[in-house]
This record gives C-alpha cells, sequence and structure tokens, in this order.
C-alpha cells in the first residue's frame, strides 16, 4: 500500500526527455547510467519494477500533426520511439547487473518480447525490471495513460512520475518564483485545478481505480529509492 509502509511493485515513469539530460533531443548516454543506477538501488530493495517511458525526445505524434500529418500516423512513430527508448533503458540496465526486459504493446518479436500480462508477472516474480514500450499500443493515448495502465494491470501499489521538479506546483515553478508546490493532492484537485501532471485520462483512471501516485525529482540521488520506500519526497496525489 501506499505511505510509510513501502511498496512491494512500483511502476515507474519516465518521460522520453528525462533521457536527453541538457541536450535539446535524443539520448545522452551519461543519464542512462545515472538512472540505472538509481534503478538498481530500487531492485536491491527488493521491489519489482515496471517502467515505462516516453518519446518526447524523439518524436511526438501532437507535433506530427500539428505539422499535417495523420494524427494515427503519427502516434505510431511516436509509440515506435519509445521503443528506441526502452531499448537504451534495457541496454543500460542490463549493464549495471540489473536483468530486465522489454514488453512491446506493438509487436515486434525480432526486437523485444509482444507484451502480455503473463509475461510481465513471469518476469517480475524473477526479480527482473519489466520495461513496457510502445506505450498502449493505440493512438490518441499519452505514456502517462499507457503507465497507469499497466500499473493497474501488474498490481502495482504506486506509480513513481520522475521529473524535472521536486513535485507538482500551481503554477510553472520554472518561470514564477512564487509558485506553491503542494505535499498533497487529491485526484479531483489535479483534474479541476488542471495541474501538469499527468494527461487527464491517466489522472482519471488513476482516480477511478485509487492508484496513488508520487511526483518527485530524479535528479536527486537516492530519491526513486526513498519514493517506493514510502518517503514523502515530492507531491504525494491520493
Ligand atoms: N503514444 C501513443 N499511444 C500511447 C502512448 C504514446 O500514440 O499509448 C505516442 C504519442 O504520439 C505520444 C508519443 O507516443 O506523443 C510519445 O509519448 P509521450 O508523449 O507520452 O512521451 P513523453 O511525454 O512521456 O516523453
Amino acid at each position: 500500500g501506499e505511505g510509510s509502509q513501502g511498496c512491494r511493485r512500483v511502476l515507474l515513469k519516465l518521460s522520453g526527455e528525462a533521457l536527453m539530460g541538457d541536450q535539446s533531443h535524443g539520448i545522452k548516454p551519461e543519464v542512462l547510467d545515472y538512472l540505472a543506477g538509481e534503478i538498481r538501488a530500487v531492485t536491491a530493495a527488493g521491489v519489482e519494477t515496471g517502467l515505462v517511458v516516453g518519446a518526447g525526445n524523439i518524436f511526438r505524434g501532437m507535433a506530427g500533426s500539428a505539422s499535417g500529418m495523420d494524427r494515427s500516423t503519427a502516434d505510431n512513430m511516436g509509440m515506435l520511439a519509445t521503443v528506441i527508448n526502452a531499448l537504451a533503458l534495457h541496454d543500460a540496465l542490463e549493464r549495471h547487473g540489473v536483468a530486465a526486459r522489454v514488453l512491446s504493446a506493438l509487436a515486434m518479436p525480432t526486437v523485444c518480447e509482444p507484451f502480455s500480462r503473463q509475461k510481465a508477472f513471469h518476469h517480475l516474480a524473477k526479480g527482473r525490471v519489466v520495461i513496457f514500450a510502445a506505450g498502449t499500443g493505440n493512438p490518441y493515448f499519452t505514456t502517462d495513460t499507457a503507465a497507469m495502465l499497466r500499473a493497474l494491470e501488474i498490481r502495482a501499489d504506486l506509480v513513481c512520475k520522475a521529473t524535472r521538479v521536486d513535485g507538482v506546483y500551481d503554477q510553472d515553478p520554472l518561470r514564477n518564483p512564487n509558485a506553491v508546490r503542494f505535499d498533497h493532492l487529491s485526484f479531483q484537485e489535479v483534474l479541476s485545478r488542471q495541474l501538469k501532471v499527468m494527461d487527464s485520462a491517466a489522472i482519471s483512471l488513476a482516480m477511478d481505480n485509487a492508484m496513488p501516485i508520487m511526483v518527485f525529482d530524479m535528479m536527486v540521488a537516492g530519491n526513486m529509492r526513498q519514493a517506493v520506500s514510502g518517503k514523502q519526497v515530492g507531491t504525494l496525489i491520493s
């Protein structure tokens, strides 16, 4: 369960932009190494770990459709881009001694395993990190929604949303120095204040199924490990 007990199984959501570091796009090897080390600390604590990664560092469907592309085609491109990030994370984890598997919502069996819940449970039980690639496998969704969906499917105790700020604020803290940070928010508050945490589909899914979310700064070493052991390292939404 949530709170101070810590969790047995976590779903960690990384945005694509999390992988680019100070670059304008792409994947920064140093950031991959850092994240692999942080995730290793989580698995070393005995917490079963699922991972969902976005693709904002490579391609977003909305950007494609804004420039005239068919939205569904652009979203397929975005989902394929998440597979690139998933493979990069898989490689980094294995190099850091963390067993991991990629399960893709779009079947590409020569590259990684097609997603099935049974396979996810199998790998998790063996202590492997499961990286869920290709989002939900459907256009018009986001990887935030995919993260929530997979979290519910694997019965995770907590969704950890790793960001580059230390929680959820009432306004953009990078633009407004007077922005106020929340320690705790309800799902309803996130929706009614239209706070930019996860998209509304993901928050609705979390609310309907009482899945708590911890939003925290992933660049503070140890935060991920603390979050899964029930420490309040950012904003808790429940
Ligand atoms: N996407 C999709 N269906 C999904 C998940 C993702 O079509 O279930 C596409 C969509 O085009 C999205 C892109 O993949 O823009 C990358 O995902 P997202 O924008 O969530 O990445 P993040 O913002 O986390 O980097």
